[in-house]
């Protein structure tokens, strides 16, 4: 995410570092670094501009030449101008006085509308609400199809009155304004409190799509309209954003596809053109990958100042509040850790997804991003492995793990003894620390995947 981009702002700023008082041609050399990496990073010339020029004028003034720490000064600007060219605040969706709460989605056609449309289902029914999928999009021969399955692995209801296909040959056929409108009408009836209504995109803007999702937004009067962008778009980013503004008037952008290597930065540029702010941001193709936007967040993402509210966050979305207490119990009886409690504790880690992906959120993950990137997952099915070859009795009294056993698990595992004995040491070191926390009265937290 914005990995490139990243790196560059860091290393710049490390250039800084150490110095007591920053010139004029500090600032200056300064400015033009963050220039460049804002161009490759694919950033607007316009925005960039903006940007730059903003930063300029206060690295050269007062707040700066008053700092301690002139080069942090200037990180924080960064930060604060970054956070606005996200969109300031972080903005949540509108919900109607009177549900139901219409959502339209609009956007190209594989900006990921229709997988989002599953996204935001799932996110919301989990907050307790009972969205409808409205499949409008007539467009793209299996789109139907794909919301009714997306619909289902989320858990929520699709209204599809035209028969989906998976055929490229044949387009389900239908008005698409008339299903938008009926979708409403079958939420009401049936009690939704919220509509996604997913529209058909196509490659390039066309006048045709344009009013036909502009039919839509008339005849449904939504309460928000995401404007869907593929972060991996390149340069066309304004322009399309600029002709979705005049063509549906969205009120949000959601940033798709942040996971891949994508400079971004025309993403990035989005928000600031249109006025109108990044809401949301999917980062994968599974229905969990997904994330409500904090431009705050998000810049110190880009500064590498770590995301760890994100992480937070994600942590409890996931945990299960009776494991938890179990191991808080077990913690503070000072009862002997276990590979029964590690084997528990992988599993919760499991249900936070990818790993990798949680570590690029910690402080300084972008200096080490590389290690990061060659972190493999499979680590993770390597040393459950490895326990689960341990007997029951072996889990709860590690002492009796001697030699034969150790080579007897290895070989059940598929794994080297020297990888064992590895995990042998991790396991007692983070014992010997739960230990002296309890003591303590630290918290737990996640031993064993240290090292
Ligand atoms: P639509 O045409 O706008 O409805 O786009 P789709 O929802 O069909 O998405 C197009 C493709 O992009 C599909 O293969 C999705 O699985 C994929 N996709 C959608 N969102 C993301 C994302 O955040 N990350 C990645 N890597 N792929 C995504």
């Amino acid at each position: 995410m914005f990995n490139s981009l990243s790196d560059r702002l860091t290393a710049t700023f490390k250039n800084l570092r150490g110095k007591g008082r920053l010139s004029e041609a500090d600032v200056d050399a300064t400015v033009r670094e963050i220039r460049r990496a804002l161009l490759d990073a694919d950033v607007a010339v316009p925005v960039v501009r903006e940007f730059t020029a903003s930063i300029r004028e206060r690295a050269l003034g007062a707040e700066v030449a008053a700092a301690l720490n002139p080069a942090q000064q200037i990180v924080k600007i960064v930060n604060e101008e970054l956070k606005d060219v996200l969109g300031g605040a972080t903005r949540r969706i509108r919900f109607a006085k009177h549900p139901p709460t219409v959502i339209m989605l609009a956007g190209l056609q594989g900006a990921g509308k229709t997988t989002l449309a599953g996204k935001l289902g799932k996110w919301l029914a989990a907050q307790g609400h009972k969205p409808l999928l409205v499949a409008a999009d007539l467009q793209r021969p299996n789109a139907v199809t794909q919301l009714q399955i997306v619909g289902q692995r989320a858990g929520v209801g699709v209204y599809a009155p035209h028969p989906g296909t998976t055929s490229d040959a044949d387009v389900p056929t239908g008005d698409p304004v008339q299903v938008a409108r009926d979708g409403v009408t079958e939420a009401r009836n049936k009690l939704h409190d919220i509509v996604i209504i997913d529209t058909a995109g196509r490659l390039g803007v066309d006048a045709e799509m344009m009013a036909q999702a502009a039919d839509i937004r008339a005849a449904t009067s939504p309460d928000e309209v995401l404007f869907v962008i593929d972060a991996m778009i390149g340069q066309d980013a304004v322009n399309t954003a600029l002709a979705f503004q005049e063509g549906v008037a969205f009120t949000g952008v959601v940033l798709s596809k942040l996971d891949g290597d994508a400079r971004g930065g025309a993403a990035l540029s989005v928000a600031s053109v249109t006025g109108q702010p990044v809401m949301f941001a999917s980062t994968g193709e599974g229905l969990d990958d997904f994330e409500l936007f904090h431009p705050d967040r998000m810049a110190g993402r880009i500064l590498d100042m770590g995301d760890v509210l994100s992480l937070i966050e994600q942590a409890e979305r996931s945990w299960d509040k009776a494991e938890a207490d179990r191991m808080a119990k077990k913690f503070a009886d000072q009862e002997d850790f276990t590979f029964e409690d590690f084997l528990a504790q992988m599993q919760q880690i499991r249900k936070m997804g990818s790993m990798k992906k949680m570590l690029m959120m910690m402080p300084g993950a972008a200096g080490i991003r590389e290690q990061l990137e060659n972190f493999d997952e499979r680590e993770i099915d390597r040393v459950e492995a490895i326990v689960r070859s341990m007997t029951p009795h072996e889990r709860v009294a590690s002492k009796i793990i001697n030699g034969s056993r150790r080579a007897r698990i290895a070989r059940g595992s598929g794994v080297t003894v020297s990888e064992v004995n590895q995990l042998m040491e991790r396991f007692t070191q983070a014992q010997k620390m739960m230990k002296q926390m309890a003591r303590g009265g630290g918290v737990p937290g996640m031993p064993g995947m240290a090292g």
